[in-house]
């Protein structure tokens, strides 16, 4: 059933190891596989959960934790959520992660009741923001951190566990040996203060691990948390693709149900588009355009590229993508597939999209 994602497990597998050879044997950190640009799925989490040399994995969703919680704990790998908890979920969240980021003391103090309750001990992640903006506690803010490091401490089911930091997310702030040493530092200051040891360091996501090559990640940095350079080979601090890596792991397809030749301009009074846009038009004579059955709701169609160079996407709406094949070699009909290389908004829009099935190749 058509539109698809093809998903290539031996390719994953290719970009896992290759990520895994930058950030565990030469940076020397712990890695963190961040599975929610695929939505979580499941033979994407079998393969990660699998390889001996995932330490952990992350989502931003409890519910896609959830899904595989029990198969991560039984391959040794910890369970992390990366969104900073809502109050509402504090239950759920001490249940399928073993680790959650946090930045607020009054949700921390919820977690450590729910423990208290269930038993067990919660490991919290404290979040330090270095000026991206997005959460966390404010580096600059030194007594606030002490402070909630003190109040972390004092509370009987809650573990500090480390602290983080957060880049290239809101403020688009790049992760570099300056700012990253920052975190470090605090780390240092912590441990000395309260003469406890923190085990993670972490030192941020896909934009980080450029440095480890540069030889430019800082000492104390142990842990990177990786998604999208694991699915797509993106190092997305400067947009490189990383050594080893490839980008076409997910290949959506989608079905042609429509193919004729009309004008490229349309006819009558512009107004705006199915999505309230005033749409902007190039006249390029009589075209051949094809029609495809998948749209907005289903994908972005700013993070798609055609396999078939000679193709354009030239707009959509909901349900249908429109096509430029006028200069294609290839003879398209309806009912012909054509296939696109995904962004990681379009993966993660597909992924998350019913309407879209999968096929793997194995
Ligand atoms: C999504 C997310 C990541 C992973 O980001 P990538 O750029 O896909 O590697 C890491 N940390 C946090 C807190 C996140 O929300």
């Amino acid at each position: 059933m058509y539109p698809r994602l093809v998903i290539d497990l031996k390719k994953l597998q290719q970009n896992l190891d290759a990520v895994s050879v930058i950030t565990k044997d030469h940076g020397n950190c712990s890695l963190m596989i961040v599975t929610k640009g695929l939505a979580a799925d499941p033979e994407m989490c079998r393969l990660v959960a699998s390889d001996p040399k995932v330490d952990y994995m992350a989502d931003s969703r409890v519910k896609n934790l959830a899904s595989y919680c029990g198969m991560a704990r039984e391959n040794g790998k910890k369970t992390v959520l990366l969104r900073i908890p809502m109050h509402d979920e504090v239950p759920e969240v001490i249940k399928y992660a073993d680790i959650s980021f946090n930045s607020e003391l009054s949700t921390i103090r919820l977690l450590n009741s729910a423990a208290a309750e269930a038993e067990i001990i919660h490991n919290i992640v404290l979040m330090i923001d270095l000026g991206d903006l997005r959460e966390g506690i404010f580096f600059k803010n030194e007594d606030q951190i002490r402070n909630a490091v003190k109040e972390i401490l004092s509370m009987d089911h809650i573990n500090l566990y480390g602290i983080a930091v957060n880049l290239t997310c809101y403020g688009a702030i790049i992760p570099k040996f300056e700012n990253l040493s920052q975190l470090a530092e605090i780390a240092e200051k912590i441990e000395k203060e309260f003469g406890i040891e923190l085990n993670m360091v972490s030192g941020g996501n896909s934009s980080s691990i450029y440095l480890i090559d540069k030889g430019q990640l800082p000492q104390g940095i142990n842990n990177l948390r990786l998604g999208e350079s694991f699915l797509l080979g993106n190092d997305t601090a400067y947009e490189t693709k990383l050594p080893g890596t490839t980008d076409d792991t997910v290949i959506l397809q989608a079905q042609i149900v429509e193919l004729k030749e009309k004008p490229s301009l349309p006819i009558g009074e512009v107004g705006v588009d199915a999505f309230g846009q005033k749409p902007y038009y190039e006249d390029r004579g009589i075209m051949k355009r094809a029609i495809i059955a998948v749209g907005k709701q289903d994908t972005d169609l700013d993070s798609m590229t055609p396999v078939d160079e000679q193709m354009e996407i030239m707009g959509g709406s909901s349900d249908h993508t429109i096509l430029d094949v006028t200069h294609c070699d290839k003879d398209y009909k309806v009912g012909d597939i054509v296939s696109f290389k995904l962004g990681y908004g379009g993966m993660l829009k597909n992924a998350t999209s019913p309407y879209v099935t999968k096929y793997y190749v194995k």
